[in-house]
């Protein structure tokens, strides 16, 4: 471990010593820019541009391009780069992760990489984590980029397709990842190529960009729509469910909500549906719906869980003993809670369209991040995105005193604990910042904090607006401040007037957080530009983390260990608990993440293959060319499935061929009945082939029949890829339940989901072709007549 890290600090060290380097070179010409009037300073763009064009390499434009924007934001904002913010600048540019802690001007940093990543005209993406920060950056920074020439837009959710199109035009944009992930979404599902309002990727630079890729990548982005399931299964499978009894047709874990059939109950299944085995990988839906239909039936209780309201299913809220109106479960359960009921079913949510933030990211040919902590993180940055953490110094050395942790026994001692503390230090008037990892527990604080007679700031469910501002006087004297991690990010807290004579800020944690880079996060509001400040966390052996992640470990130390008469515990052994637990947390998450992306990563291929697929008949210029190719690969695999590669035609499989290829061909196909050998086949199919072909390329000269093959590719496209999603969800949910011999699920995942897509991807040429060819025919033999 420890080598591992000297090596790190050692590359770090031996890069830092580059950038340095061309960081004198950036000095050295400073003179050369200040000298320059201010439209001398704003033709530098088309300069640059002009070389470029000529083959300059943009690498070697770095010194004079970044010389011109500290210039450029000296004269217009009147801020000039530290050379510690070049640093971090020629970091990003090179497509990399800038560890810079708060308070560095993060900021400042991202004009240079972003300006110079822009000259090329393909875009550059600057990514925030909230649309507050987003416009705060455009207005910003934005004004030196347009000082220098450039044009910067602002991609806000609910805009236009007029007004996100002209964002995204423009040289660099601004916005939100989500947005931008949901954005691709949504232009993948549009009607025309025009409807698409993103460019190519090019560049992008990711503020925060732990928290964006890491903290807030758990759950993929959906676009989801209204669509009819299907109620006679629902019906079917709830009046199976009402006569399954608990261990004997089926498991249920009623802590992880896990739900299985027994062999017994399978057998019930497979009897009632006729199915020969329900694992097989098309009957999977049925399963999907059994296993719903049993969770309705265990899981929901009626008047407890839901009432019944004028025929529909209300849930009730479990805090307050509230229907919630407008408030449905996902995945069919709902529905399958309706079939219960005898009710009339109702129509499932179902995905459109998906993808992780993970994944969006991946497509920029370029990425680039800047945060205050990445380093804990720093294997899976490289392994996943392929992007190296580099620590920039800072601008005047880090005095902030991180003192050693505190545990205690109870959460109840704890919480005295940290409100004597923040008494204490209030005396004085030490501001304090109180993190909390959830808002219950902010509530929790403030009681304490209440029975003390404090006064202090609570930070809960308040607007960006509001939290930017109550988090940005933290730093006042006298103030007490409690707040969640995520209260007010990228807010700077500056020093009221002889604070820092009274030590600065001091930051109080509650909790550890589930990776040691959040709790940095926390301390780093401490602390920023070489201001004074401390922090401490405070803990206890009741916290979450112990609880989940080492119930028997912190038992047999609390057999051997005893706190003093406040309840706290002293010495090495708590500390090493405590370490060794955060890592074990640590460790559940990162391998909880790598396996999520594996399996978006079967997704994802299929995805790029059907987008690219939806994209080209879009645009229509090659209509022709994908349904014959769509004719031929649709033949090979019918013949591929019927019939032996090598070895003698059976006359049942020749029948199936013969049958299938009618579908495509019409029912006058025939295929020899003395026909032995795929050979043979492959030459029989050559000709109808080669027929359909000359009559796709005579018809799709026609602009009418051109548009129809674009408007039913798109159609067929997009109900092969949502019932593709469907599928490819339910079976993400059967891996976890099904028993398997030493299979490694996600192997089975991929070989499944493998499965699944040839299934689907050739039904939708089959369908597309079917339909394609018999209105061409239509329209042939009409033209024949009309002559
Ligand atoms: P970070 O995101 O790294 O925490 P910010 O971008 O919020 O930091 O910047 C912190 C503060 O420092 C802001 O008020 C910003 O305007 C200021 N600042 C940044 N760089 C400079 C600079 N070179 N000169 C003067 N002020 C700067």
């Amino acid at each position: 471990m420890v080598s591992l890290f000297k090596r790190s600090d050692k590359t770090n060290a031996r890069q830092l010593k580059k950038y340095q380097r061309t960081v004198e070179r950036i000095n050295s010409l400073e003179s050369v820019y200040e000298a320059k009037t201010d439209s001398e300073l704003q033709n530098a763009s088309a300069e640059f541009r002009g070389l470029l064009a000529d083959g300059k390499k943009l690498e070697d434009l770095i010194p004079d391009a970044f010389a011109a924007v500290r210039e450029a934001s000296r004269r217009v904002l009147g801020m000039r780069h530290f050379d510690v913010q070049l640093i971090g600048g020629l970091v990003l540019a090179e497509g990399n992760i800038a560890e810079m802690p708060t308070g560095e001007g993060k900021t400042l940093v991202s004009s240079l990489p972003a300006y110079v990543r822009a000259l090329t005209g393909e875009g550059v993406h600057v990514i925030t984590v909230n649309d507050y920060l987003a416009q705060r950056d455009y207005r910003q920074i934005g004004q030196i980029h347009e000082f220098l020439g450039l044009t910067v837009g602002l991609n806000l959710p609910q805009m236009d397709t007029g007004a996100k199109k002209e964002a995204y035009a423009a040289d660099i944009t601004y916005g939100v990842g989500t947005e931008f992930g949901f954005d691709y979404l949504r232009d993948n599902m549009a009607g025309t190529n025009a409807d698409k309002v993103q460019r190519p990727y090019h560049y992008a630079i990711i503020d925060e960009v732990d928290s964006v890729l890491i903290d807030e990548a758990k759950t993929p982005l959906i676009v989801a729509g209204k669509m009819a399931g299907n109620s006679d299964l629902h019906t079917v499978a709830s009046l199976l469910a009402r006569r399954f009894e608990k261990g004997r047709d089926y498991e249920f874990d009623s802590e992880t909500k896990a739900t299985s059939l027994t062999d017994t109950g399978i057998g019930k299944v497979e009897q009632a549906f006729d199915v020969g085995n329900l694992y097989e990988l098309e009957h999977q839906t049925l399963y999907h719906y059994v296993i719903q239909a049993v969770r309705a039936h265990v899981m929901f209780e009626r008047d407890v869980d839901y009432i019944v309201k004028d025929g529909k299913v209300l849930l009730i809220d479990m805090f307050t003993g509230r229907p919630m109106e407008g408030r449905t479960l996902s995945e069919g359960l709902h529905q399958a809670i309706e079939a219960k009921e005898k009710l009339e079913i109702t129509e499932e949510n179902k995905a459109q369209a998906q993808i992780t933030i993970q994944n969006y990211f991946r497509m920029y040919p370029l990425l680039s991040g800047m945060t205050g902590t990445a380093k804990t993180q720093e294997r899976e940055f490289r392994e996943v995105y392929g992007m190296d953490v580099i620590q920039v110094p800072t601008n005047k050395p880090v005095i902030r005193q991180d003192l050693s942790d505190r545990f205690f026994d109870t959460a109840d001692q704890k919480y005295r604990a940290v409100a004597k503390e923040t008494a204490e230090r209030h005396r004085s008037g030490q501001p304090v910042l109180v993190g909390t990892t959830s808002i219950i527990q902010s509530e929790a604080v403030a009681r304490y904090l209440r029975e003390e007679d404090l006064s202090f700031q609570l930070l809960n469910a308040k607007s960006v607006e509001q939290e930017v501002e109550l988090i940005s006087q933290a730093g006042q004297p006298g103030n007490i401040t409690v707040a969640t991690n995520m209260a007010g990010r990228g807010t700077d807290i500056m020093l009221g007037e002889g604070v820092a004579a009274l030590g600065g800020l001091h930051v109080i944690g509650t909790e550890k957080h589930e990776s040691r880079r959040i709790d940095n996060q926390l301390r780093g509001r401490s602390g920023r530009q070489g201001d004074p400040g401390s922090s401490q966390f405070i803990i206890s052996l009741e916290d979450d983390m112990f609880r989940r992640f080492a119930e028997e470990d912190t038992e047999k130390f609390k057999k051997k260990n005893f706190p003093d008469a406040e309840g706290e515990y002293r010495g090495k052994a708590v500390q090493e608990l405590s370490d060794r637990t955060q890592r074990i947390v640590e460790g559940a998450h990162f391998s909880m993440r790598e396996y999520n992306l594996k399996l978006d990563d079967v997704i994802n291929e299929q995805r790029k293959i059907v987008y690219d697929l939806r994209s080209r008949a879009l645009n229509g210029d090659e209509n022709g060319h994908l349904l014959k190719t769509m004719l031929e690969d649709a033949v090979s695999f019918i013949l591929d499935e019927a019939l032996p590669p090598d070895g003698l035609i059976e006359p049942e499989q020749l029948q199936t061929a013969e049958a299938a290829l009618q579908e495509l061909f019409g029912g006058s196909f025939r295929l020899p009945q003395d026909l032995d050998r795929r050979k043979q086949a492959d030459a029989r199919t050559a000709q109808p082939i080669a027929e359909a072909g000359q009559m796709i390329d005579a018809q799709i000269g026609h602009p009418r029949v051109n548009a129809v093959t674009t408007n039913v590719l798109r159609t067929f496209i997009d109900q092969m890829w949502v019932k593709h999603l469907e599928m490819m969800s339910h079976l993400k949910e059967g891996i976890g339940l099904r028993m398997y011999q030493q299979e490694d699920p996600m192997r089975i995942y991929q070989r499944e989901g493998l499965e699944l897509f040839t299934m689907n991807f050739q039904n939708l040429r089959m369908k597309s072709v079917t339909e394609l060819l018999s209105f061409m025919r239509l329209r042939e033999s009409e033209q024949k007549e009309a002559n």
